[in-house]
């Protein structure tokens, strides 16, 4: 089908069903809408009471980045020389936390030499590396302490962190070294409840405390929740104004600067994902042409995204009575599934869209080409529904 001159030159789109009647997608899309996003960040910018980094790694797409920079986001958490790097071409002001407590030797190097002055450990050894190869003046380092999850849907803990005792060793010796001392930590990801936040700041306190050392700042982490389920969207006021009371209690006049790093929090919301019916298997199983080595890989880990739509081709909502299916995705792997089952309309039909909305975080980022599939093209959308 030959499509008009205005439509193939088109490059906004109204929303996700203008995309489906318009170009008919028969590979994943993921859409983006620029406005969600930057409305995210002004909560987060209005809103927390320090200043908001933005972790890369949930999706380093350099146009969430070139829109959070523009939106007033003055610093990004990165994990390896390609962030690094990916950061100081589009945010060239903008300040880079390098967060990943574990590096070799070469990519230490590499990072002095771009300039990093922001870092994380939560080892002597990884503490000792740096100390070896970067000079001290007015560069920060950050031990990463850890605590027993409670509140994440996942445990980050489980690889990085240090004990408490052993942040305050790590503490002392940033400080010995000349180095700035603040402290950090992730208290994990999707966390729903605000006191996973609570016992992480209380804890600081104590190893301030234990340390003899006021930290410089404290970085509370990402692990704001995205809106991932049917309902209401996750409160982040009431947890930024947690994050400012407990700091408060704890540290008193002499409260570290806060710095948070949020990844899913802030960039989730602006994608929705469409994804095509490629098959209703004996009216039973769905299958769609994207699954969990696509856009939708993290949710065996951190669960069903339910926030979903059915589309027709013509772009218009099925409304029938929901229906409990097993999804699976387009590859030939038998753990290409999604977890459980998931409600949709009884009158769904093969080469419907199903769109899975809230989808932007750990998604693009860890697409993959199993199978042959995984050809996902991105899109920018005035609105999201
Ligand atoms: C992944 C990560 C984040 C972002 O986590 P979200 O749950 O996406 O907010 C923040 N900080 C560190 C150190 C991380 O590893």
């Amino acid at each position: 089908m030959t499509k008009p001159a205005s439509e193939m030159q088109k490059t906004i789109w109204d929303n996700p069903s203008d995309i489906i009647r318009s170009r008919a997608p028969d590979h994943p899309v993921m859409a983006f809408s620029p406005l969600a996003l930057e409305a995210t960040a002004r909560r987060f910018l209005d809103g927390f009471p320090g200043q908001v980094t933005y972790a890369v790694k949930s999706n380093p797409d350099p146009s969430i980045i070139r829109v959070l920079y523009k939106t007033g986001v003055t610093g990004f958490d990165v994990a390896s020389p390609a962030e690094i790097d990916l950061i100081g071409q589009i945010a060239p002001a903008a300040a880079r936390h390098y967060h990943n407590p574990v590096r070799a030797s070469a990519e230490i190097a590499h990072a002095a030499k771009a300039g990093i002055r922001a870092w994380s450990v939560d080892s002597q050894s990884e503490l000792a590396k740096i100390i070896a190869r970067v000079p001290p003046d007015g560069v920060e380092i950050s031990p990463r302490f850890k605590l027993p999850v409670s509140g994440a849907i996942y445990d980050f803990g489980s690889k990085f962190g240090a004990p408490p005792e052993l942040a305050v060793t790590l503490l002392q010796e940033v400080a010995a070294r000349g180095f700035t001392p603040s402290l950090t930590f992730h208290p994990g990801t999707q966390c729903t409840d605000p006191a996973a936040w609570e016992s992480y700041i209380r804890t600081a306190g104590d190893i301030a405390t234990q340390a003899g050392i006021t930290p410089a700042r404290l970085n509370v982490g990402g692990g704001f929740p995205s809106h991932r389920v049917t309902g209401a969207a996750p409160d982040l006021e009431a947890i930024f104004a947690l994050i400012a009371r407990v700091t408060r209690e704890t540290f008193g006049a002499s409260a570290p600067a806060l710095v948070c790093e949020p990844g899913r929090g802030l960039c989730a919301d602006a994608f929705s994902l469409i994804t095509r019916v490629k098959a209703l298997r004996d009216g039973q199983t769905i299958f769609l042409n994207d699954g969990v080595y696509g856009g939708l890989s993290e949710l065996p880990i951190v669960g069903n995204l339910d926030r979903i739509e059915v589309l027709d081709p013509k772009g218009q909502p099925r409304r029938g009575e929901p229906l409990s299916r097993t999804i699976f995705g387009p590859t030939c792997d038998s753990v290409d599934r999604l977890p459980g089952e998931l409600d949709l309309p009884e009158d769904l039909k093969d080469g419907d869209y199903v769109i899975f909305h809230g989808a932007g975080a750990y998604s693009t980022a860890t697409n993959t080409r199993f199978n042959g599939f995984g050809e996902m093209e991105h899109l920018t959308v005035r609105a999201l529904g």
